[in-house]
C-alpha cells in the first residue's frame, strides 16, 4: 500500500483563479483587454505551474508581467536595420507622419463618402482621388483599389474578360510568394495571349497577336528582376499607337507606384511618363516606392477609369477609409519615410553608423541598401552598417525593441538606412543588451 503523502500538494497552493482575477492590474486590464483575453493569460500561467514548471508563489507575479506586457494586437513594432527600404516581410513602406495623423483622424467617422455642405452622398475617396491627380497631371481620372494586384485584376476583367490579354512572355512574372500575374489573370476569365519569347518582343509580335478577340494589350514592368544580354522590349510610345489603330485599351502594371521620375533611379519606371507614352491606364502599388498604405492605384483616361469604375467587381476590391485616408496625406504631406531612406545622405549614414560602433566597440563595414519590395533589382544603394556576430540576429529579433538585422556571410549586418535617426539610440541599447545577453551565455558555456 502507498503511504500518504504527509506534505501539502503544491498544486493547492496555485492562486484561485478568482483571486487572480479580481488582483487591481488584473482588474485595470479590462479596459485595454478582453475578459477572455485575460482568463487565457491567468490560465495559462496556473497550467505552468500545475505543470510543475512555475513555483505556486510565482504565479502572481508572472501573471502581473504578462498582463502589463500583452497588448490586443500581437503584430510587434519592428526597427528596420536590414537596409531593405520596401521590406514586404515588415510590411512593405512604414507611413509618413501625416500619415500616421490622417488614419488616426479616420478611424471614427469620417466623411469618406459624403457630402457635409448638402448631405448628400459623395464619390467614395474624393480627396485621394483629388491628391493623386494634382501629384500626376498626365492623368485625367483616378481610381484607388485594395492592392496592386486587385488593381490588375479589376483592369482586365473590365476589358478583357472572355477575351484575350495580349503580353509579351518576358512580363509573365511571379510577385512573390508564389502568386503567378498569369494565374491571377487567368482568375478573371480573361484569356492570356502571349507573345515574343523570354529574353526578345519585337513590335511584329504584338502585330501578329492583335485581332478581334483581343480585350487589352498588356505591359508589365518586371520589377523584382532584370534579363540582361540579349533582350529587347517593346516600349510602352511603340505599344500605344498599335493599341489605338486596333480600339483597344493599353494598360501598364508599373509595380513600383513612383507618380513623377525619380533621378536615383534611372530605371524605374513612373506613373506620368507612362501616361505620356501612350499608357490608357497605369497601375501601381500605394505601398512601395510611393510610400504609403497597401493600395492599388489606377490612373489614366477618363473614360477607361470611369468603365472600371462601373464593374461590379470594383465594389469588392475597393479600398477602406483607412488606406484612402493615409494613401491622400502620402501624396500630400512631407516626404515619406520610404523616399527619406532612398535618398539617405551617406555622410550621415556614416557618422550615425560610426558613433553605434565607438560606443560598442565593434566594427563598421560597407554594405549596400536595397529597394526591396520588387523595385529596382539589382540597384545597390551604397552605406555601411555595424558588424556583430551571426548568433546575436535572434537575441535582436526577439528583443524589446525588436531590431531585424540582415544575415549575411556569418555575420550579423546592423544597416541604419531605414531606422529613423530619432531611434539611433534603441537600436544602441538593443545591441548594447544583447552582447551582453551573449556574454552571460558565453560564459555559462565556458564555466
Ligand atoms: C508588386 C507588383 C504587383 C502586385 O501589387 P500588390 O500591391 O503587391 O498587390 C503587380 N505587378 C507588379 C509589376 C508588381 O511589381
Amino acid at each position: 500500500m502507498r503511504r500518504a503523502v504527509d506534505h501539502v500538494d503544491p498544486r493547492r497552493l496555485i492562486p484561485r483563479t478568482n483571486d487572480l482575477l479580481a488582483l487591481p492590474a488584473v482588474r485595470e486590464a479590462r479596459t485595454r483587454l478582453n475578459e477572455r483575453v485575460i482568463r487565457e493569460l491567468v490560465r495559462d500561467i496556473q497550467e505552468q505551474a500545475r505543470r510543475g514548471d512555475l513555483p505556486p508563489d510565482q504565479v502572481e507575479p508572472v501573471l502581473l508581467a504578462a498582463i502589463a506586457r500583452r497588448t490586443a494586437t500581437t503584430l510587434r513594432p519592428v526597427l528596420n536595420a536590414t537596409g531593405v527600404i520596401v521590406h514586404t516581410n515588415l510590411g512593405r513602406a512604414p507611413l509618413s507622419a501625416a500619415a500616421v495623423e490622417a488614419v488616426i483622424a479616420a478611424s471614427g467617422y469620417v466623411d469618406v463618402e459624403l457630402d457635409l455642405a448638402d448631405g448628400s452622398r459623395s464619390r467614395r475617396g474624393a480627396g485621394a482621388r483629388a491628391a493623386l491627380l494634382a501629384a500626376c497631371p498626365a492623368a485625367e481620372d483616378a481610381l484607388v483599389v485594395n492592392n496592386g494586384a486587385a488593381a490588375l485584376v479589376l483592369a482586365t476583367t473590365a476589358l478583357a474578360a472572355g477575351r484575350e490579354v495580349v503580353v509579351s512572355r518576358g512580363e509573365l512574372v511571379e510577385i512573390g510568394a508564389g502568386f503567378r500575374l498569369t494565374d491571377l489573370m487567368e482568375s478573371t476569365g480573361a484569356r492570356l495571349r502571349e507573345v515574343g519569347t523570354t529574353n526578345r518582343t519585337h513590335l511584329h509580335d504584338y502585330v501578329g497577336a492583335l485581332g478581334p478577340d483581343t480585350g487589352c494589350v498588356l505591359k508589365v514592368h518586371p520589377s523584382n528582376f532584370r534579363v540582361d544580354g540579349f533582350t529587347s522590349a517593346v516600349p510602352l510610345h511603340d505599344l500605344g499607337p498599335l493599341a489605338q489603330a486596333n480600339g483597344v485599351s493599353l494598360v501598364a502594371d508599373l509595380g513600383s507606384g513612383l507618380l513623377a521620375p525619380d533621378p536615383h533611379l534611372p530605371d524605374e519606371p513612373d506613373v506620368s511618363s507612362a501616361l505620356a507614352a501612350g499608357a490608357d491606364v497605369v497601375i501601381a502599388s500605394g505601398d512601395k516606392l510611393l510610400g504609403g498604405p497597401q493600395a492599388g492605384l489606377l490612373l489614366g483616361r477618363k473614360e477607361v477609369i470611369t468603365r472600371l469604375a462601373r464593374h461590379p467587381l470594383a465594389r469588392a476590391v475597393r479600398a477602406d477609409k483607412l488606406a484612402l485616408a493615409a494613401l491622400e496625406a502620402t501624396v500630400a504631406g512631407g516626404t515619406p519615410p520610404v523616399m527619406q531612406a532612398l535618398h539617405a545622405d551617406a555622410g550621415q549614414l556614416r557618422r550615425r553608423t560610426e558613433r553605434l560602433a565607438r560606443e560598442l566597440g565593434v566594427p563598421v563595414v560597407p554594405h549596400d541598401g536595397r529597394v526591396g519590395g520588387g523595385g529596382a533589382p539589382g540597384f545597390p544603394l551604397p552605406g555601411w552598417a555595424l558588424r556583430l556576430p551571426e548568433r546575436l540576429a535572434r537575441l535582436l529579433r526577439t528583443g524589446d525593441p525588436a531590431v531585424l538585422p540582415r544575415v549575411h556571410d556569418g555575420s550579423c549586418l546592423i544597416d541604419l538606412r531605414c531606422v529613423p535617426a530619432a531611434d539611433d539610440d534603441r537600436v544602441l541599447e538593443a545591441v548594447r543588451h544583447a552582447l551582453a545577453t551573449l556574454d552571460v551565455a558565453n560564459a555559462g558555456r565556458v564555466g
